[in-house]
């Protein structure tokens, strides 16, 4: 007997017009990221997807990880005939009895043809007193070890098992987002955050070789393609930033080292997200975690930003933001010990309450920032990740 996926994509995202953006968007990233793994075919039918193809066990673990899927299930698919689904049941019970303790059961029908000979309660009493015959097993409305489901729609899927997906928007559905990346723990889980969200992603990365290694960009780039997982493929940028970071260095208060690389990094930032069309920028900071992070610090970074800065874990615990890090798999590499330019470059007591004016005079002292800001874009590296 065939199985099929069901995807399930919920009713709340759609209404009006966004309902057509976001089944599209849905259905290409399934289709794409489905593709690697052989030849499936995907069926829209009412609010759901049924994707068909052999050995839809492999694809599984790829549907798991898309934004937009609110739940899935492995049914069987027969057509519209009651010994046909009769028949289903018999089997999904006979696999799931094999590794579960099931006494007591409950069927559960839905018609979305209701043309269907039979409506749903008759379809419970026929299917329900055939399987509680044939495996001698309880009817139990209130509490079953075991639901069985069964949908008529355009032919008739029987399942059991409801698997949880990523929830979210799909991917590119919220437009394009500029996430600042470096290679700590924050700001990946920030980007994964955003791209639940449906934000497609471009990645700016500051480095400052020699004093970075290529390996700390490369830990970067393997980040992003974790991410990538999830989100799609990344633009990233990597800027190279030891001209500005030494300027900065040499010219400016050391206690203040720190937020003058911040604000030059933002404003680059922001330059790229323009050139590239996107709409906002995105950050790891989570408040009061570390001395550039206090609302002052904050204020000072973003001051001159015009751009939407969305800062998802800004609420968020250390704690909270390692266990998501570590649920994404982002986690492991973060931790890989190479030097990162901020903490390399940055003062042993930074200010922890800078005051905007005295930022503002100190950065005046770097006189060309407009010549050394256009040089580090032109000279960014550009790839794709996927
Ligand atoms: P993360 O874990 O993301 O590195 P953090 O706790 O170390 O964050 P900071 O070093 O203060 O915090 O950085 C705050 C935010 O500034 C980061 O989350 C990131 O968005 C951005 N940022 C910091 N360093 C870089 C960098 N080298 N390249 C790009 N963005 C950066
Ligand atoms: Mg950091």
């Amino acid at each position: 007997m065939k199985k099929e996926i069901l995807i399930k994509f919920g009713e709340i995202f759609l209404k009006g017009e966004n309902k057509e953006k976001f089944e599209k968007a849905l259905f290409d990233d399934i289709s794409q990221k489905i593709s690697k793994f052989g030849i499936f075919n995907i069926k829209k039918m009412g609010s759901v997807f049924a994707v068909s193809g052999e050995n839809i066990g492999k694809i599984l673990d790829v549907i798991k990880k898309i934004f937009g899927i609110a739940s899935f299930s492995v049914a069987y698919k027969t057509d519209k005939n009651i010994d046909e689904i009769k028949k289903a049941a018999e089997e999904e019970i006979s696999e799931k009895i094999q590794t579960k303790n099931i006494k007591s059961f409950k069927i559960e029908a839905r018609r979305s043809d209701k043309s269907f000979y039979l409506n749903s309660l008759e379809i419970c009493t026929e299917v329900g007193a055939f399987i509680s015959e044939k495996f001698n097993l309880k009817v139990d409305v209130h509490n079953p070890d075991l639901i069985i489901k069964i949908e008529i729609r355009n032919c008739a899927y029987v399942y059991s098992e409801k698997i949880e997906g990523m929830g979210g928007l799909p991917v590119g559905t919220s437009g394009l987002g500029t996430v600042m990346i470096s290679g700590g723990i924050d700001s990946p889980v920030a980007t994964f955050m955003m791209a639940k969200r449906g934000l497609k992603i471009n990645a700016v990365h500051f480095s400052t070789p020699p004093y970075t290694s290529e390996r700390s960009v490369d830990k970067v780039k393997r980040i992003l393609k974790k991410i990538s997982e999830y989100s799609n493929s990344i633009r990233f940028f990597n800027i190279n930033f030891s001209d500005i970071q030494k300027e900065i260095k040499k010219k400016c208060a050391e206690n203040l080292v720190t937020i003058i690389s911040r604000r030059f990094m933002s404003n680059i930032a922001q330059k790229i997200a323009i050139l590239e069309k996107s709409g906002c920028l995105i950050t790891g900071e989570s408040l009061g975690q570390v001395a550039s992070q206090t609302v002052s610090a904050i204020n000072c970074t973003a001051h001159d930003i015009f751009l939407p800065v969305f800062r998802p874990l800004i609420g968020f615990d250390k704690s909270e933001i390692i266990e998501i890090a570590k649920r994404i798999g982002t986690f492991e590499i973060s931790i890989e010990d190479f030097e990162d330019c901020c903490s390399l470059f940055s003062p042993k007591r930074p200010k922890i309450k800078p005051i905007l004016r005295f930022v503002e005079n100190d950065e005046l002292k770097i006189k060309n920032s407009d010549e050394l800001i256009e040089n580090a874009i032109k000279n960014c590296e550009i790839c794709e990740i996927n």
